[in-house]
C-alpha cells in the first residue's frame, strides 16, 4: 500500500485548524496566488466538462517549462502521471527500478500493474551508486524512477549519473517534484534522449496541491503515447484555473520559493544545533532527520499532541529519522522550542 502524509482532519486530539503547524506534506505554507481564490470565485464553467486535448493547458505550461506543447501533458497531479507512466511501460511480470528509500509510489504503482519493483538500496548518506544500478537491469526492466531531489531525503543525483542512466536507452523518469526549489532539471536532456521523462507539479511551488495539477515533460513521440492512455478529462476546470491564476502572479509565487529556501538553510542550521537530530543537507522543501536520542515515531506523536505536524514513516531504513517541511521562520521557530521541551 501507500500510506499518505496525515491530514488535520484525522487528528485525535482536536486542535483548531488555524493553530495547526503543518510541517509533514511538503506544502507551500505561504497558500496559493490569492489570484486562484478569485478566479476560482468567478469562474462560470464549473458545468462544462474541460478540453480532453488540453490545448490551453499544454501551451501554457510548455511556456512555463521552456519547451514546446506536443511535449506536455498534464495530468490530476503529478501522482496521476506517475500511474499513467507506469502503466505505459509495465506489464505483468515487468521490473521497474528504484533507488530507495525513495517516493513509495513508483513502486504502488508498479505492483498494482503486476510489475516487480527492484529497489536498490542507497547508501548511508542516500547517495546514489548508478553502477549497481546498471547492473540490476535485466531484459526485464522497462522502465526506471529516480526522484530528484529525492523525497525524503532531499539530496540530488549528480547529471552525469542521471545520464549515464539514460545512456541504457531503458526509459528512465525523473522526478522533479521539487524543481523549483533545487533549480535543477533534466529537462535540456530530452531532445538527445527520447528515453527521459520529467515530472514536475504544481502542488509545492505554487502552493495548489488539493487542486490537483501536474505535468510531465516528453519527447513528442513518449508525450503522444501517453497522452493516449491517460483519462480524458482528468484535468478539471479548477485546475486550469489555478494553472492560469498561478503563471500570472509567477513572480509573486516564485518570491515564496525564494523564501522557503532560504529558510530551508536557517532551519539546517538550527536543526544541526540540536544534540538529537542529524539533518541531511536537502534542496527540496523539507529536511530529513536522524533522529539521534529516543524513538522518531514518539518524537513525532508528541509535537502532534502539540499541534506539529511532521513526517515519520514506519520503515526499516526511515524509522530513526523525520521528515520536516520547511515552513515559515515563525512555524520552525516552535517547531524548534518544541523539540527542545520534549527532548530535554
Ligand atoms: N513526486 C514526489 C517526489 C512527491 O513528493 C509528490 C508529492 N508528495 C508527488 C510526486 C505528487 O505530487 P502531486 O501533488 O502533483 O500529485
Amino acid at each position: 500500500g501507500f500510506t499518505p502524509n496525515k491530514s488535520p482532519d484525522l487528528l485525535k486530539k482536536k486542535i483548531p485548524p488555524e493553530e495547526i503547524i503543518k510541517l509533514n506534506g511538503n506544502e507551500n505554507p505561504y497558500g496559493c496566488s490569492p489570484a486562484v481564490n478569485q478566479a476560482l470565485f468567478e469562474c462560470k464553467k464549473f458545468s462544462i466538462y474541460p478540453d480532453a486535448t488540453q490545448q490551453e493547458v499544454r501551451s501554457l505550461v510548455a511556456g512555463y517549462a521552456g519547451t514546446t506543447p506536443d511535449r506536455v501533458v498534464a495530468a490530476a497531479g503529478a501522482d496521476q502521471l506517475l500511474d499513467v507512466i507506469v502503466r505505459l511501460f509495465i506489464d505483468p511480470g515487468d521490473e521497474m527500478i528504484t533507488c530507495v528509500p525513495t517516493f513509495e509510489l513508483y513502486r504502488f504503482y508498479t505492483q498494482l500493474c503486476g510489475g516487480t519493483a527492484v529497489e536498490v538500496q542507497r547508501d548511508e548518506n542516500f547517495d546514489v551508486n548508478i553502477s549497481q544500478v546498471k547492473s540490476a537491469i535485466t531484459n526485464k526492466t522497462k522502465v526506471i524512477f529516480l526522484c530528484n531531489p529525492n523525497n525524503p531525503t532531499g539530496n540530488v543525483i549528480p547529471k552525469e549519473g542521471i545520464l549515464d542512466m539514460a545512456k541504457t536507452g531503458i526509459p528512465t523518469v525523473v522526478d522533479e517534484a521539487y524543481y523549483e526549489f533545487s533549480g535543477i532539471t533534466m529537462s535540456p536532456y530530452i531532445d538527445q534522449y527520447p528515453n527521459l521523462m520529467v515530472v514536475r507539479t504544481f502542488s509545492k511551488w505554487a502552493g495548489i496541491a488539493s487542486i490537483r495539477l501536474g505535468y510531465g515533460i516528453f519527447s513528442p513521440e513518449v508525450a503522444a503515447s501517453v497522452f493516449s492512455i491517460k483519462p480524458p478529462f482528468s484535468v478539471s476546470v479548477p485546475a486550469i484555473v489555478g494553472l492560469k491564476s498561478s503563471l500570472q502572479e509567477k513572480e509573486h509565487l516564485l518570491s515564496t520559493v525564494r523564501k522557503i529556501v532560504d529558510e530551508r538553510e536557517r532551519l539546517f542550521q538550527e536543526l544541526k544545533k540540536l544534540s538529537f537530530l542529524k539533518p541531511h543537507p536537502s534542496k527540496g522543501n523539507f529536511i530529513f532527520c536522524a533522529v539521534l536520542k529516543g524513538e522518531a515515531a514518539k518524537l513525532t506523536q508528541d509535537l502532534e499532541d502539540r499541534g506539529i505536524l511532521i513526517r515519520h514513516y514506519n520503515t526499516p531504513r526511515l524509522k530513526h529519522g523525520v521528515r520536516i517541511t520547511v515552513g515559515k521562520p515563525e512555524q520552525s521557530d516552535k517547531l524548534i522550542a518544541a523539540m527542545k521541551e520534549l527532548m530535554g
